[in-house]
């Protein structure tokens, strides 16, 4: 075990799903033409007022509830200034002393698995060697405060110079500060995770980091392994997937862990990480910092938000992700961890619980949609939401499984064609006559060949090597081009073998 442990906090902004931006009526809607959605008040132009949209507020009290913060009474905006051209007004209308929320903390279910590649379900399919027992951790969150977003420089492609597109400048943020209490970049990549679940529950941002609309910072030190106070720490930027988020920080604790082995000390900095090279190159050190002069917002007067509307928005909660763990363990008999990866993707949730309703085994249709749909809805690049296999269908499907009309080794090679040509799985299982053998008789006889013409395999098997079996099994299924039950020949090859059934196909 190192000597060193790292010590993480994370900054999450996200972009709210409100039509119009945090200060003025400018439209939100992203892709439109450079600087078709501005406004004199978004432009920062001398004389225009903001105005708060109150579907901002909402949507951040939303959050700093379900973050399980207390929700400040008095809201009140501060300037923070800084020049750069992105900001038209040379400062940015945030909330300093008095965010809208703050003292939460957020479970993090699953911190301990390893986490998961690939789109459009990044956060899902450990492989099955990680499915480790699914543990919840407490995570603290500072602070969730309103501000808006600035716009959008861009340099690719453009000789002298660099051009400006207002469109995102006022687009109402929300920015989230997680405390220093991670301690792991699996840990990290699952608050990420768990943060974006209850996001997406709420139905408060698209949460796509790929349009931007979820961005993240990492501040990462280490220290020696036991109490130690807290060591210096380097804040990270520009990573644009959780997966990145992850490696910065494994990188950069290697980084200051080697430092501190060879004497050197870590000075405090901002730090980007570059993803093709895989590591992360100092930008500005401490010393640059920013002093960025906040001051209340004199445009926006303070106001108090009432009990009852607080109560109000706590009442309009949907059921969070953690809740729906719980419920689905119970309801439908699942493990932790299928459970998990299930809520996970509120619209993967949302699939299985539609499926499920059609009565077939919640386990084995976990299994479906996690292995054979999710496969393939990644290797067509299509979202579940969009998926051409309808829950509906899926469980039909498992249904013919079931009755034993037809085995799970048929029913593999059933979906596909289902994702394809849109027929349903009773309609491709009739055409292509795809019914399983179930005559025992006849299962009887080509198991009796199979141990004839394997004696040694046969041997094996009654001398206790029981996994033998499965060539067995396999040269049964051949002699039936793979309509055969595999457990019905099991069995029988057991019975025939003399060894007890063990159940499982
Ligand atoms: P700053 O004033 O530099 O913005 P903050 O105290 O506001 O620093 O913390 C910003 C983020 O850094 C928070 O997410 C916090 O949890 C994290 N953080 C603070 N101190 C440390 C530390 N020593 N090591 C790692 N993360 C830290
Ligand atoms: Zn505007
Ligand atoms: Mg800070």
């Amino acid at each position: 075990m190192s000597t060193y442990e790292p010590v993480i906090g994370l900054e999450v902004h996200v972009q709210l799903k409100t039509e119009s931006k945090i200060f003025c009526a400018c439209s939100t809607e992203f892709g439109r033409e450079p600087n078709e959605n501005t406004c004199p008040v978004c432009l920062g132009l001398p004389g225009s007022l903001p105005v708060l949209n109150e579907r901002a507020l909402e949507l951040a009290i939303k959050v700093g509830l379900a973050l399980n913060c207390q929700v400040s009474p008095r809201i009140k905006f501060d300037r923070k200034n800084y020049f750069y051209p992105d900001l038209p007004k040379a400062y940015q209308i945030s909330q300093y002393d008095m965010p809208v929320s703050s003292k939460g903390y957020l479970m993090v279910v699953g911190a301990g698995f390893k986490p998961a590649p690939t789109p459009p379900h990044p956060s899902l399919s450990p492989s099955e060697g990680e499915r480790a027992k699914v543990r919840g951790r407490r995570i603290g969150i500072t602070r969730a405060h309103l501000e808006e977003d600035a716009g959008k420089l861009l340099h690719e492609g453009i000789k002298d110079g660099s051009w400006v597109d207002y469109n995102r400048a006022g687009v109402a943020l929300l920015e989230i500060v997680s405390e220093p209490d991670l301690r792991s970049p699996e840990e990290a990549f699952q608050y990420l995770v768990s943060l974006k679940a209850i996001l997406q529950y709420l139905g408060v941002s698209d949460c796509d980091m790929e349009k931007g609309s979820l961005r993240c910072d990492a501040n990462v030190s280490v220290r020696t392994r036991g109490d130690a106070p807290f060591g210096t720490k380097v804040e990270i930027k520009n990573m644009n997937s959780f997966k990145a988020v992850q490696k910065a920080l494994a990188y950069e604790i290697k980084r200051q862990s080697e430092a501190l082995e060879s004497g050197e000390k870590i000075i405090q900095e901002t730090r980007l990480w570059n993803e093709s090279k895989g590591e992360t190159l100092s930008m500005r050190s401490k010393e640059y910092a920013h002093d960025y002069r906040y001051f209340p917002e004199p445009d926006l007067v303070p106001f108090s938000v009432t009990n009852t509307r607080i109560d109000e928005i706590k009442k309009s909660l949907p059921e969070l992700p953690q809740v729906r763990l719980e419920r689905f363990q119970k309801q439908y008999g699942l493990s932790e961890y299928d459970a998990y990866v299930l809520v996970s993707e509120k619209s993967l949730a949302d699939y299985f619980e539609a499926s499920a309703s059609e009565k077939v085994s919640p386990k084995m249709l976990s299994n479906w949609i996690q292995s054979e749909l999710l496969a393939l809805l990644n290797l067509k690049k299509v979202l579940i939401q969009e998926s051409p296999v309808k829950p509906k269908d899926l469980a039909e499907l498992i249904r013919l499984i079931e009755n034993n009309t037809i085995s799970g080794k048929m029913a593999k090679d059933v979906l596909p064609e289902m994702f394809e040509g849109g027929k349903s799985a009773e309609a491709i299982v009739r055409e292509k006559g795809l019914v399983q053998v179930t005559d025992t008789r006849l299962l009887e006889e080509i198991a009796e060949r199979v141990i004839q013409a394997n004696p040694k395999v046969a041997d094996e098997v009654k001398s206790g090597k029981a996994q033998a079996i499965g060539f067995l099994v396999g040269q049964v299924m051949k002699e039936t081009q793979g309509k055969a039950n595999p457990r019905m020949i099991n069995e029988i090859l057991s019975k025939k073998l003399a060894l007890s059934t063990r159940g499982k196909a």
